[in-house]
């Protein structure tokens, strides 16, 4: 056991392992070593081109898929250190948590599963797993990046049963309905406050959310009145960083306490029995945990739902259905090794073939393929 580490830490010598066999490396960790194979993956480059909330060509300064991934993994290792658990880890699953998001967004995501509904549908969590297990094309060896058993279990957050079943042991714990490790369990929950804040940062500088609309906002206006307080004449640009830099700052200190105190009172001894642990251990508390989803509905009323967005949204729900027509009707249209995955396909496969070239696209490039079918 490594000295640095919690005994609920996710502990390499305690790790279910890769699905292949791999000689060690000399001077790194396992968990180190997926982060890296992340970061030189394919998939991650193209998160730089893929819509977080605004599409890609709306702005220079909005948040890509890189960018918010990179800020998950800045929360997910500050947690992770405080309550000394594996960070290499925690940042891995950071990395690849929206690996297989589809361009524009969730926009993208619900049309292509709406395409796949008759095919077993389209869940961008499942397709990171896909990307990191099937659909990277980098080793001689093996197929994917053939990750550590705890950084595949992280990037499932979650999965139907159906699935479950087919996934073999990564899908185990949604049937026996156990937790996941530490580590996993924090990079959610880093998502959603990275989301939650830099959306408004976002959604601010868009001119789509308002000071005084965000005030009315437990977690922003507190932390408005103590900024305005202590700096009465800042400028907006400021004053709304200063903001959002106090709301991060208190909610990950809570998280971290309230992590602390659930720690304490079950008192895991190792990996598994946090998994058995039965529920969540790394949480907010109630009081934050209610501002924090305030939070998350206001902007899914004010900012997601915004009819600025939801113009954007029908246009590409539009480029999408059509592309997933198209190819489904004519697997040529694609590059080369998905027309040859599609001919040697039939029925779900088909269409799942499909669903990867699609899902694969950057933003600008599902435009781009959009221009070429439609002539
Ligand atoms: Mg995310």
């Amino acid at each position: 056991m490594s000295a640095s580490l919690a005994p609920y830490a996710a502990q390499e010598s305690q790790s279910r392992g890769r699905r292949y066999k791999e000689e060690p490396s000399v001077y790194r960790g396992e968990y180190q070593r997926d982060r890296d194979r992340i970061i030189h993956s394919t998939a991650f480059r193209r998160l730089m081109y893929k819509t977080q909330v605004f599409v890609n060509h709306e702005g220079d300064l909005y948040r890509t898929r890189l960018t918010h991934s990179l800020e998950v993994a800045q929360i997910g290792r500050t947690i992770a250190v405080a309550l000394q658990l594996n960070e290499a880890l925690a940042e891995a699953i950071c990395l690849a948590h929206d690996l297989g998001h589809t361009p524009f967004g969730h926009a993208g995501q619900d049309t292509l599963n709406a395409c796949m509904h008759d095919y077993g549908g389209f869940e961008h969590n499942l397709q990171s797993l896909r990307v990191v297990d099937v659909l990277e094309v980098k080793y001689a060896d093996f197929p994917g990046l053939n990750l550590m058993f705890e950084t595949r279990e992280g990037i499932l957050k979650h999965c139907s049963a159906r699935n479950a079943r087919m996934l073999g042991d990564v899908g185990e714990r949604f049937l026996q309905r156990k937790q996941p490790g530490l580590e996993a369990q924090l990079a959610n929950i880093a998502d959603a406050i990275a989301y939650n804040n830099h959306d408004v940062d976002d959604g601010y500088r868009a001119g789509l959310l308002s000071l005084e609309q965000l005030r009315q906002q437990p977690l922003f206006g507190d932390r408005l009145d103590t900024v305005q307080k202590r700096y009465p004449d800042l400028d907006d640009r400021r004053l709304i960083y200063e903001v959002i830099r106090r709301m991060i700052g208190s909610v990950v200190t809570d998280l971290i306490e309230e992590t602390r105190r659930r720690i304490k009172s079950v008192a895991p001894q190792s990996i598994d029995s946090v998994r058995d642990a039965g529920v969540p251990l790394v949480a907010m508390s109630d009081a934050m945990h209610e501002q924090h989803s305030a939070l998350k509905k206001f902007l899914h009323r004010h900012l997601y739902s915004h009819e600025k967005k939801l113009a954007m949204t029908r246009e590409v729900q539009a480029i999408v259905k059509d592309l997933f027509t198209a190819y489904m009707d004519d697997a040529s249209l694609m590059p080369e090794e998905f027309t040859e995955a599609a001919r040697n396909a039939e029925g779900s496969d088909r269409a799942r073939v499909v669903a990867d070239f699609i899902a694969g696209m950057t933003d600008r490039y599902a435009i781009a393929a959009h221009e070429t079918i439609s002539g």
